[in-house]
């Protein structure tokens, strides 16, 4: 298989260096290692400072990508053995895994409904559950079903019930030779688990819960559409988030700023004064870092709004026994120690890199990390998509930490580099 660009990574960055490309007439191979195309950003509620539905925007970028005749997309499907063969050329082995679901799929549920394994739901951040056989979200782009085989019991039944006739349990991992000219990473990034932080209780107390497992509560799309305590069941009325979980923290390896993390939770306070207009919201802060444009007026009007911002270092939260939740900081502005109690607590997880990157080389071609694992950029100030080997670049949170617009700007950057590149290497 011959393509003049390989882009790794189906997320906004790497979509928006696939279409780029793709409509300058060069031949895109996408690997993506997710069932979907899409990225994390297709799992948000609305986007900072505009509060635009997020969907609204990823969904025309996944569509235009799925649907472009110089872009082909391998999901659920993996690289390996990146090497450069010549002035002009890299090879590298796309493996892609079985899915036991063949591409005739109609996405019709029928399985889903008749499976009787449920198992917690990756993509719904484990609020909820999924069937073995499944299709992992309802806008998935492929919307093909696939079978989580680690958790299959083989009884038979998605293969008696699907109309379409196309589950398949003889699939087996195929592994092919690609031929590129050219390497965009856009890997993205890893959020921070929360249960490694056990004086937070992430993981341990059932209404506590990370950004993200809210931040699926807020979208206004099924399963939830509501905003409940996951303990009871019941809606909270005073919630208190607790920034930098993970971020600008040695004692957890990851002492940077994550940048995303005081404004997605801005975002998230005022989603939650307008689904809950009863509940009290508490943002316990070390610094706000309002820094793009419009963060500072978007952080004000929250302020306004009546959310209350604690300059706090959070210590320690423990549970009392009808869920509520007493949170312990030392408050920054007095130098006091004091003591608050909500009855629900969002943890403001961080970012970290995805290092899935550094075993796609093969080891004549290193590809370089910064001192914090992202994608080194060799020319960090004068050309920021460029690497460490010529003709591969890096987009978005795969090169560190960045909100979406970054993203963005930063895929524009490596799409022009890019196509630069294969410009000066052409024939
Ligand atoms: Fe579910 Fe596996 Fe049975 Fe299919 S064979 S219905 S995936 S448990
Ligand atoms: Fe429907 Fe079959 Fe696809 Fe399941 S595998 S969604 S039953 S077409």
């Amino acid at each position: 298989m011959n393509y003049d660009v390989m882009v790794i990574g189906g997320g906004i960055a790497g979509e928006e260096v696939a279409i780029n490309l793709a409509n300058l007439g060069y031949k895109i191979i996408m690997v993506e290692k997710d069932y979907s195309i899409g990225g994390k950003m297709i799992h948000l509620s609305k986007v900072f400072p505009t509060l635009d539905c997020a969907a609204c925007i990823t969904t025309p970028k996944v569509s235009e990508t799925a649907r472009h005749e110089n872009i082909t997309i391998f999901t659920h499907s993996e690289v390996k053995n990146i090497e450069r063969i010549s002035d002009k050329e890299f090879n590298a082995e796309l493996v892609q895994h079985p899915r036991y679901v063949t591409n005739d799929c109609t996405g019709c549920s029928i399985c889903e409904d008749n499976c009787p394994v449920v198992v917690r739901d990756e993509y719904q951040f484990d609020m909820v559950g999924r069937k073995a056989v499944f299709i992992p979200f309802s806008i998935a782009s492929p919307r093909i079903a696939a079978i989580d085989i680690e958790n299959c019991i083989l009884c038979g039944l998605c293969e008696k019930v699907c109309p379409a006739d196309c589950i398949d349990f003889t699939q087996e991992e195929e592994v092919s030779g690609i031929t590129v000219k050219s390497v965009v990473v856009a890997t993205g990034y890893n959020l921070f688990d929360a249960s490694q932080i056990q004086r937070f209780g992430g993981g341990e107390f059932k209404n506590v819960v990370t950004a993200m497992q809210m931040e699926r509560q807020l979208v206004p799309t099924r399963p939830f559409n509501t905003v409940l305590r996951p303990k009871d069941g019941k809606m909270p009325d005073n919630i208190a988030y607790v920034l930098c979980v993970g971020s600008r923290d040695k004692t957890v390896g990851n002492p940077i700023c994550s940048q995303v993390c005081c404004m997605y939770s801005t975002k998230q306070a005022q989603l939650l004064m307008g689904a809950l207009p009863m509940a009290d919201v508490t943002i316990y802060y070390i610094n706000i870092r309002a820094f793009g444009k419009g963060f500072n007026e978007f952080y004000q009007q929250t302020g306004d709004m009546g959310v209350e911002f604690i300059k706090g270092k959070v210590g320690r939260i423990t549970e009392k026994e009808d869920g509520n939740l007493i949170v312990r900081y030392e408050d920054i502005e007095s130098g006091k120690l004091k003591e608050a109690e909500h009855d629900h607590v969002v943890l403001s997880v961080g970012i970290l890199a995805n290092t899935d990157y550094q075993s796609m080389f093969n080891n004549k071609a290193v590809l370089e990390s910064d001192p914090f694992n992202y994608v080194k950029q060799t020319q960090e100030l004068c050309c920021p998509p460029k690497t460490s080997i010529e003709g591969v670049f890096v987009a978005g949170t795969a090169a560190g930490p960045m909100d979406i617009p970054d993203s963005i700007l930063s895929a524009g950057a490596a799409s022009a580099e890019t196509a630069s590149y294969l410009r000066s290497v052409k024939n």
